[in-house]
């Protein structure tokens, strides 16, 4: 079973999130902020990540950049509901850049993608 961590601040999203990849068929975890996320990146051995952006702690960016030092192969994919970070050079080390929305196709299919499904 894949692997899958999602970090965000908002437990409505973790909890969306969660319930929909699970229904997906994956196994799921859970971090509240940058630092939560790095803790899980270093336990567990994880086949994705989602990072949200705005987190208290440690920001999505900053997490990103540890991730990406630590696990250079692991894909990770930002989910934020600001388009505007796209146009900043640090996300563009994330595998995907996606904008939030209620329907969580778009995200589905780009987990199914960097999990080469
Ligand atoms: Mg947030």
């Amino acid at each position: 079973m894949k692997k899958i961590l999602v970090a965000d601040d908002e437990m409505a999203i973790r909890l969306l999130y969660s319930e929909e990849l699970k229904e997906e068929g994956y196994e799921v975890y859970v971090a509240a902020n940058g630092q939560e996320a790095l803790e899980v990146v270093d336990k567990i051995p994880l086949d994705l990540v989602i990072l949200d952006i705005k987190m208290p702690e440690m920001d999505g960016i900053e997490a990103l950049r540890q991730i990406k030092e630590k696990r250079p192969d692991l894909p990770v994919l930002l989910s934020t509901a600001y388009g505007e970070y796209k146009q900043d050079f640090a996300t563009w080390a994330s595998d995907e850049y996606l904008v939030k929305s209620s329907d969580l196709d778009d995200l589905k299919a780009a987990v199914r993608r960097h999990l080469r499904e």
